[in-house]
């Protein structure tokens, strides 16, 4: 790896031939050269990293050829060239407007515009970023441009077009630099791992394409980077996890899960994917590309504007098939506006939660929803607080999501329960004494049933006689124990359950009356999980604090997907609770309604 030389440099292009995916820039201007209609100015514009700079070397070196090919191609073997080439052609002069923007260094490049050449026939200076020039040196530079000496030939590139002024743009010959495609981007990368011996996956080229965005210059250096940190093997998922980059199998995976409404394997992949530390919003978008994809997909002739690796496209046609047409509509629909929500939510994890429940929801059957969501209606259950197993879930038709999005100003918080609850939680349980505590925020509870295996230990905790002498007598225990306890209990936990380690890492238990240890969690499914793991939990705690009255109160934290203003006295006073914590103690000390 000694001698590895930055790719971005080494495969500079040097001839019009291997510039990549700009054939219509380089086309016009080997017509020019041939032609002999060469424009005196040119402005090369478009996004960064896709070539201006160097189109602009190779026109100054083309047009100072001595033996140009019959193809209008520098010979890059003459004088001219092999100086050009070494970068010591007195020919060609570059400025970076971006740091050299004064008056001053374009009076000096007026200067040297002035001296004609010792060889060759053309002067060219490349004024780079030219946008960033201050007016003074626009105005200074402008009567130079107006009436050159017929040696000097200027190119001006910018990433802003719109910012320079219409007296330049007058007078340039103007060419449009494109993104180039990354299945362009995926061939010059193979070109360039073959010519350095660099055994790459088709997969992993196209990923670093794909993130280079368009720009061929950070295509290169992705590629640079990733080659000297692995070693001259580069593998899809190797590339995959350097670049942050969510892999493919995540969508496919998930889409699946949607299209047969299995919506808690959904959510458990999505809980993966915010684990590994990926931004919602990044998972949004690339949901909503994923299935614009598969629209794209189902058609014959839309399949060539898939940019992707042949393998992964063969991937996407057999589920582009597989998935019905308005499924993928109504799911892009749904993505698009959380996407346009997601910001300004408070809880943004449960809005990404109800967008995949709202996707899965007609494949699980859930049908009328209507009632529960729109306006009055959701007030009205959130006030009863009633949410029974037998009612159908808060899942918006794909015909009526607005009332949950368009106004979250106006609209009360709206009880979500999950459609056909996955089976280890069981909402209402006959036993339950409030069972429509369990689905309403910040009151979420699994001291009720969760599940048949704990039923014993249910039972046992109703048993509990709180007159008792032992009951009265059974060990106080204070916050700083409890915290030692549980994490004792955390280091404990086995590697292959990760998602309880974090969610039992970032809680923070507190003791309350009665031996309760009540902590909040941020959503359902940590809630889920941790009831899941309850018998393993409860008697760890138990042991460890020497009571054996030990309970667990899992608050699922204020889940409100919009920031409805506080209505009731209570979200009032949760309102401004959660702003300032004393305000609980208080509560407390004082024994307050909240
Ligand atoms: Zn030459």
């Amino acid at each position: 790896m000694d001698n590895f030389l930055v790719s971005a440099r080494k495969y500079r292009p040097d001839t019009f031939a291997s510039v990549v995916g700009q054939d219509h820039v380089t086309r016009t201007l080997k017509n020019a050269i041939r032609s002999g209609q060469l424009a005196q100015s040119f402005l090369f514009t478009g996004p960064r990293g896709i070539g201006k700079t160097t189109c602009a070397r190779i026109l100054a070196k083309t047009i100072n050829c001595e033996n140009l090919t019959a193809d209008i191609e520098p010979c890059n073997q003459c004088e001219s060239c092999v100086s050009f080439n070494k970068n010591t052609s007195f020919n060609i002069h570059e400025l970076d407007a971006a740091s050299n923007n004064s008056v001053e260094n374009i009076r000096s490049l007026i200067d040297q515009v002035r001296v004609p050449p010792h060889h060759g026939k053309y002067k060219i200076y490349i004024i780079d970023e030219v946008h960033m020039l201050s007016s003074q040196a626009f105005n200074a530079f402008l009567k130079t441009l107006e009436e050159p000496p017929a040696y000097a030939k200027f190119i001006l590139a910018t990433t802003e077009r719109h910012k320079i002024i219409p007296t330049i743009l007058s007078r340039c010959q103007i060419y449009d630099f494109k993104r180039i495609s990354v299945d362009d981007i995926a061939q010059h990368l193979r070109f360039v791992a073959d010519s350095e011996k660099v055994q790459a996956e088709e997969e992993a080229l196209q990923i670093i394409a794909q993130k280079a965005d368009g720009a061929l210059r950070d295509a290169l250096s992705i590629f640079d980077q990733l080659v000297s940190f692995t070693g001259k093997d580069l593998k899809y998922s190797m590339v995959v996890e350097s670049l942050n980059v969510l892999d493919y199998d995540y969508y496919f995976t998930i889409t699946s899960h949607l299209v047969h409404g299995q919506l808690h394997d959904a959510l458990l992949v999505l809980d993966k994917i915010i684990d590994s530390g990926f931004d919602g919003q990044h998972f949004l978008s690339g949901l909503g590309s994923h299935l614009r994809d598969l629209l794209i997909g189902q058609d014959e002739r839309t399949v060539r504007l898939l940019e992707v690796g042949e393998k992964i496209k063969a991937r996407y046609r057999e589920q582009a098939i597989a998935t019905d047409q308005a499924f993928l509509l109504r799911a892009l629909d749904i993505v698009q506006k959380t996407d346009y929500t997601y910001k300004t939510t408070n809880n943004k994890r449960l809005q990404l939660e109800i967008a995949l429940m709202q996707i899965a929801a007609p494949a699980m059957g859930a049908t009328t929803p209507a009632a529960a969501t729109t306006g009055g209606a959701s007030a009205e259950v959130a006030k009863k607080k009633v949410v029974a197993e037998s009612e159908p879930a808060v899942t918006p038709t794909p015909a009526s999501p607005a009332p949950l999005y368009s106004h979250p100003k106006s609209e009360p918080t709206p009880v979500v329960a999950p459609p056909k609850l996955p089976e280890t939680i069981k909402v209402a349980s006959p036993k339950s004494s409030n069972p429509a505590k369990d689905f309403i925020p910040g009151s979420i509870s699994i001291k009720d049933d969760i599940e048949p295996a704990v039923e014993k230990e249910e039972e046992e905790e109703s048993l509990f006689d709180y007159e008792s002498e032992e009951f009265r007598l059974a060990p106080k225990f204070g916050k700083e124990e409890l915290i030692i306890a549980w994490r004792e209990m955390i280091n404990q936990i086995t590697d292959d359950k990760p998602d309880l380690r974090s969610t039992l890492l970032s809680a923070s238990p507190d003791p309350a009356d009665n031996f309760v240890v009540t902590f909040e969690v941020s959503n359902l499914i940590q809630q889920v999980k941790i009831g899941e793991n309850k018998h393993d939990i409860v008697p760890f705690l138990r042991d460890h604090l020497n009571n054996r009255f030990v309970t667990l109160d899992v608050i699922v934290s204020k889940v409100a997907p919009t920031d409805a203003p506080p209505v009731t006295a209570e979200e009032k006073f949760r309102h401004m609770a959660a702003k300032n914590h004393a305000l609980i103690d208080l509560q407390k000390k004082f024994e307050l309604e909240p």
